[in-house]
């Protein structure tokens, strides 16, 4: 489990900010409920809201809220979404932006009509554009990049651009890690920032078209991959067919690595692999690289389990289920001390006493940021009686900040930038502690340096960040947050 920073889930459990979630559906006679389906294979994605806009070919209706999909939608599609197409949004906001103003999609009303917008990323320049666009005398409603999008696309098409065109000029002046959808009543646009740094892909239903932040939204609704949408691709789709435009010129590919990693769902596909069989072999490289004396191997649920068992495989050792998470702990918890917060993180994980009682222990997990999490589940391994607890983590050291919609907190709170290897693993606790290299996560996921933003861990930002910008103070300049 990622230690994720900056937000608690309800329980004070220390949190990588995740990203958001994104899926259109075109043209087909239920797409609200197709909508509503891919957006809870995506929940993962973002918990912190929902929604949805409907298209009924004249106007968009849409429908958003704080929460999980099933609070937003507790009774299914309401009854006024009714159309044949949509677009849906969970949303994971960073550091006190958890708002309803902040839920996408976001909707306006501009020179063509109706536009809704659901957008995954963070563009690192916006602060600038949108300062331009509000000396311009543009007036914004919320704190999102999406409206700085939004903003420039209707701008341009003031001036008499069609919609794709509107939006392949935005792009030239936008900077960052995003994928976006936007729709019209009358079409469905997506696309997808010039080093493809955000996933996005096309699927086919039966009756229609889905594009989506993962592939596992497919599976949800049966639809079947179709293709990767390109980066500086953008797609449009309408009751003319489908076209694309190039709406930037493709740059050095760099897709974050850490959606193989972390983010992504383990049936998810991406650049052509299945996430669980390279998290797998992240862990039979692991293995290779940091082999360990012990009785057993364990993985922190739910996303390090493919690697635990991997370097299980690897190593010839058993995999056990030494840990156990409790899903259904709600977000809602009230944590009104520290000692109901504890509690609370133990409602969340508990070790198998069973399991783990008198054995050396290998603890994979996918990363550590902070170091807090890792300690805690390295305790949680000794109080249940583990003779040794080696930790094995399927990324190499977390050392720098994303500014490409991952919230991972300032520079000065991530263990690895201040800490030598040596002197996390006292600090975590654990009798031994490695890291994969970077070479063996490369040949996990078959790329190249020049194919994946491996940015948090060598701080080669593939989109230069605005100079002088440091985490702090790109969120002291922004004032908003990313979606
Ligand atoms: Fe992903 Fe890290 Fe790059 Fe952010 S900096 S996009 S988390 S690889």
């Amino acid at each position: 489990m990622a230690e994720r920073v900056a937000v608690t889930d309800g329980l004070n459990w220390p949190r990588l900010g995740e990203e958001c979630g994104v899926v259109g559906i075109w043209g087909h006679p239920d797409a609200p409920r197709m909508c509503l389906w891919a957006l809870y294979a995506l929940q993962h994605r973002g918990q912190e809201s929902a929604g949805m806009a409907v298209s009924d070919g004249v106007r968009i209706r849409y429908h958003r809220g704080m929460g999980l999909v099933a609070e937003v939608f507790p009774r299914g599609v309401p009854e006024q979404l009714r159309g044949q197409a949509a677009v849906g949004h969970v949303r994971y906001s960073t550091m006190g932006a958890s708002v309803l103003s902040n839920a996408q999609p976001l909707f306006i009303r501009f020179r063509h009509g109706d536009l809704a917008l659901a957008h995954n990323g963070n563009l690192v320049n916006a602060p600038h554009v949108r300062q331009q666009l509000e000396d311009a005398g543009s007036i914004f409603q919320t704190t999102l990049d999406t409206e700085v999008v939004a903003h420039l696309v209707a701008r341009y098409c003031a001036r008499g651009d069609e919609l794709p065109e509107a939006l392949s000029r935005a792009m030239r002046e936008l900077r960052g890690g995003y994928a976006l959808l936007m729709m019209t009543p009358t079409s469905l646009i997506g696309a997808r920032d010039p080093h493809g740094i955000r996933p996005l892909s096309l699927g086919r239903l039966e009756e229609g078209w889905v594009m989506a932040s993962e592939t596992c939204a497919f599976d949800a609704i049966g639809a079947t991959f179709e293709r990767e949408v390109e980066p500086g691709e953008i797609v449009v789709i309408s009751h003319e067919g489908l076209r694309t435009l190039r709406g930037q010129e493709p740059m050095q590919p760099a897709l974050c690595i850490f959606e193989f990693i972390y983010f992504a769902r383990p049936d998810s596909n991406l650049r052509g692999m299945n996430v669980h069989a390279v998290r797998k072999e992240l862990g039979r490289q692991l293995a290779r690289e940091h082999p360990a004396d012990a009785d057993l191997v364990t993985g922190v649920p739910d996303s390090s389990i493919s690697a635990a068992s991997g370097y299980a495989e690897e190593a010839g050792l058993a995999y056990e289920m030494g840990l156990v998470k409790n899903r259904y702990v709600g977000r809602t918890f009230i944590q009104p001390d520290q000692q109901t917060r504890d509690l609370g993180v133990r409602l969340k994980l508990n070790a198998l006493r069973k399991v783990v009682e008198g054995k050396r222990v290998v603890m994979v997990d996918d990363s550590i940021v902070r170091g807090t999490t890792s300690s805690y589940i390295v305790r949680l391994l000794r109080e249940a009686g583990a003779r040794e607890v080696h930790l094995r983590i399927s990324s190499p050291p977390y050392r720098y900040s994303c500014f490409y919609g991952i919230d991972t907190s300032a520079r000065a709170e991530l263990i690895a930038a201040r800490s030598s290897v040596e002197e996390i693993r006292k600090q975590v606790g654990a009798d031994s502690l490695g890291y994969l290299s970077i070479d063996g996560l490369l040949k996990a996921v078959r790329g190249t340096r020049q194919e994946y933003c491996l940015a948090c861990f060598t701080g080669e930002y593939p989109v230069p960040i605005p100079q002088g910008l440091g985490k702090a103070s790109l969120e002291e300049v922004r004032g908003y947050q990313g979606d």
